[in-house]
């Protein structure tokens, strides 16, 4: 029979490794604070900066996802319920991967442009391109 070790040592040899497709790249984190019945996202200008993309894209994108409203106030994004912060942050992974990680390289150094009507995402790195997600 197995020891706990053991065991432990197995369940991580299952873990696939994911340093190849790009993942090293940090998300940076949402840091929210609920005010009356509002959350606001107090860094939302820098996660655009990092992910190297558009506010209004990525708000577009939460306003849907979290099928919440919400405006642009300076570099902060207020929504207007109280929205959980895990949830936010996994909505922004999914953007990640929709609209910005290159899958070819894995790299996230691309750029979101419109060919043929049809919104791509275009690695700066190795040329790939594909169709954003929405
Ligand atoms: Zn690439």
């Amino acid at each position: 029979m197995d020891s706990y070790e053991q065991l432990l040592d197995k369940l991580k040899q299952q873990v696939p490794d994911k340093t190849s497709s790009g993942e090293r790249f940090v998300l940076p984190q949402a840091e929210l604070f609920i005010q009356g019945s509002k959350t606001i996202i107090r860094n939302f200008d820098a996660i655009c900066q990092k992910l190297r993309r558009d506010p209004n894209d990525l708000m577009k994108y939460l306003f849907k996802e979290l099928a919440t409203p919400g405006v642009l106030n300076g570099t902060q994004l207020v929504l207007q319920a109280k929205v959980n912060a895990r949830l936010v942050n996994e909505k922004i992974s999914d953007y990640f991967n929709g609209r910005v990680v290159c899958k070819e390289c894995g790299r996230p150094d691309t750029d979101l442009k419109t060919i043929d009507g049809v919104t791509t995402v275009v690695c700066q790195a190795c040329g790939a391109k594909r169709p954003a997600s929405r």
